[in-house]
């Protein structure tokens, strides 16, 4: 087999490297080099089939919530000129505003309304007192004392939500309070952005699919199995294109059908220095590489690069590698490309309660468990053994230790940095 790569850059041991860019170069590279979704592809869908959908506009209020003043409380509603500085005052009930049954007459002066929670404050009215504030003297007779203030547990119209008001923005994706904010409004259906499309392979001459038998040399691809419950919590359309042999034709003709489709191709290994990785190789032929090494760990060969019209992820062999690369570049670049305006990931500070290993030179991203003690206290500790390779360390955490470049070994009782998963990892 043929190797057309540079031979001439440091193993991936090493972990000072000039060529290598830093994590928050490539950030900045994917962000300037990602357009969103146009506009124009967008899907009009009824309101119960766009939760997680990304908003293709604002949705603007064109009702006030609540839609009338109404009542917070069971009691009866007043006019709070009605409340007498001392003593008490008797006044008549002249009627009954349930919620659904409002009272359509006005209050006059010495009159008052027995009212429901929800029910219509009628005009005239815009004091409710409770009814456990009220003597009722019989059906329809009340004595009220000086308590209340006017005003009291009204709730006005437009308190909520005013008219015109944006209450959200296009490029937010559709949570579930969401869905019950624009049924408040009354709208039933809402212009969504259309799915991404990605697509997926590995590849690798030593990968076998599962429900295969290994034979010497092999092992199970593990990669488009953690791709694939990465990308299905991203609500988006997804392609596995299983695997791919350390070919270069191969590996060609794959590239090439599945730019074709999708807005996003994703393959695993290939991309190091080796013998057999053809990823750079074919990629510089069919398209274009953006960059191709971070200096992170674990994860450092990555190519990003555009493939036709998509984008394209080279993403690391090594099953941990892959996850970590997943979660701080691809994940960030599919919400971007998705039209989605997200809030970048939490942050945390929390004490070490292991030794954690480290040289300068690259951003690591150690594997934690991060626990919080009664007192509210966030400390974390590494997940044993913190290999590339070695999935354990991934399925036993819960975030990743972020650790600086430039920071070296960690002292047990140190504060570190540490980004929780989010709920999809
Ligand atoms: P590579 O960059 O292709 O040399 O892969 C780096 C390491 O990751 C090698 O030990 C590969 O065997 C391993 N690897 C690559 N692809 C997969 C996969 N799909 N599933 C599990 N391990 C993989
Ligand atoms: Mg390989």
């Amino acid at each position: 087999m043929t190797n057309r790569l540079n031979l001439s850059g440091p193993a991936c041991g090493d972990d000072r490297d000039n060529s290598a860019i830093t994590v928050e170069q490539a950030r900045q590279t994917i962000r300037d080099f990602v357009t969103p979704l146009s506009m124009v592809e967008q899907e009009l869908l009824p309101l119960l089939q766009a939760m997680d959908r990304v908003l293709a506009e604002d949705i603007i209020a064109k009702l006030n919530v609540p839609p009338y003043n109404n009542s917070a409380m069971d009691g009866f509603a007043l006019s709070g000129d009605a409340i007498p500085r001392q003593g008490v005052r008797e006044l008549t009930v002249v009627g009954n505003s349930f919620a659904g049954h409002p009272f359509l007459a006005a209050c006059k002066t010495g009159e008052c309304i027995r009212i429901m929670t929800g029910g219509i404050v009628p005009d005239g009215c815009n004091t409710v007192i409770p009814q456990e504030q009220v003597e009722i003297l019989g059906n329809t007779r009340i004595r009220i004392d000086g308590r209340a203030r006017a005003g009291d547990n009204v709730r006005l119209a437009g308190e909520d939500i005013s008219l015109g008001q944006t209450v959200l923005k296009r490029g937010r994706r559709i949570t579930a309070a969401d869905l019950g904010l624009i049924a408040s409004l009354g709208i039933q259906y809402v212009s969504v952005l259309r799915r991404l499309r990605i697509a997926f392979f590995s590849t690798g001459d030593e990968l076998c699919a599962i429900g295969g038998e290994l034979l010497p040399g092999q092992i199970y691809d593990s990669n488009r199995y953690t791709l694939f419950g990465m990308l299905s919590h991203l609500h988006c359309e997804i392609t596995d294109l299983g695997v791919v042999a350390d070919d270069p034709l191969q590996l060609r003709n794959m590239l090439q059908m599945a730019a074709n489709r999708h807005d996003v191709v994703m393959s695993t290994g290939g991309v190091s220095v080796g013998e057999a990785d053809h990823v750079r190789q074919v990629l510089s032929e069919l398209g274009d590489i953006v960059f191709w090494k971070v200096a992170m760990r674990p994860g450092r060969p990555l190519i990003f690069g555009r493939l036709q019209q998509a984008c394209f992820f080279g993403l690391p062999g090594n099953p941990v590698a892959v996850m970590v690369s997943f979660c701080q570049f691809v994940q960030p670049a599919l919400q971007c490309l998705a039209g989605e305006v997200a809030s970048p990931p939490l942050i945390l500070q929390a004490v070490s309660s292991s030794i954690l290993n480290k040289r300068a030179g690259r951003t690591e991203y150690q594997r934690g468990i991060l626990s919080q003690a009664a007192d509210g206290s966030l400390s974390v500790c590494k997940t044993g053994e913190q290999g590339s390779g070695i999935l354990l360390s991934m399925s036993r955490a819960n975030c990743f230790i972020v650790l600086t470049a430039e920071q070296t070994r960690v002292e047990v009782g140190s504060i570190v940095r540490v980004q929780p998963f989010a709920d999809w990892l």
